[in-house]
């Protein structure tokens, strides 16, 4: 059984979102809590708790998320932004439906806290 988390509602048309992008496979919307002017986060349509649960037959998905990011990136102006993807919660994932998050608009320091 999948469990249900605020994306898997957004997904469903439960919730309101702030969309950039949609297509077959996933989703774009703006973070309601952005760290930076352009935060952006993608989701597949497929329900996978995370990196550490993503298999091989997921491998087409997770390129594709990526080339959504640069896609979604390039569209907000950027020429220069993160992609992250927090595993489990020591690294700061706090919704368990895998995302990549495009953030961007800033200077960013390194390494990430
Ligand atoms: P993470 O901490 O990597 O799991 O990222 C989850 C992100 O989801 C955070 O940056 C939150 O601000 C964002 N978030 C949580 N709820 C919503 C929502 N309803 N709409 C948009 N972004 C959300």
């Amino acid at each position: 059984m999948t469990k249900e988390t605020i994306f898997s509602k957004i997904l469903n048309g439960e919730i309101p979102y702030d969309e950039v992008y949609s297509d077959e496979n996933c989703l774009a919307f703006r973070d309601i809590q952005p760290k930076a002017p352009v935060h952006i986060l993608i989701i597949p349509r497929k329900i996978i708790p995370s990196l550490r649960e993503a298999e091989s037959i997921d491998a087409e998905l997770l390129g594709h998320l990526l080339l959504v990011a640069a896609k979604v990136a390039t569209k907000e102006g950027l020429k220069n932004w993160r992609t992250v993807i927090n595993t489990g919660a020591d690294a700061g994932q706090t919704v368990f439906h895998l995302h990549l998050h495009v953030i961007g608009g800033r200077a960013m320091s390194w390494p990430p806290g």
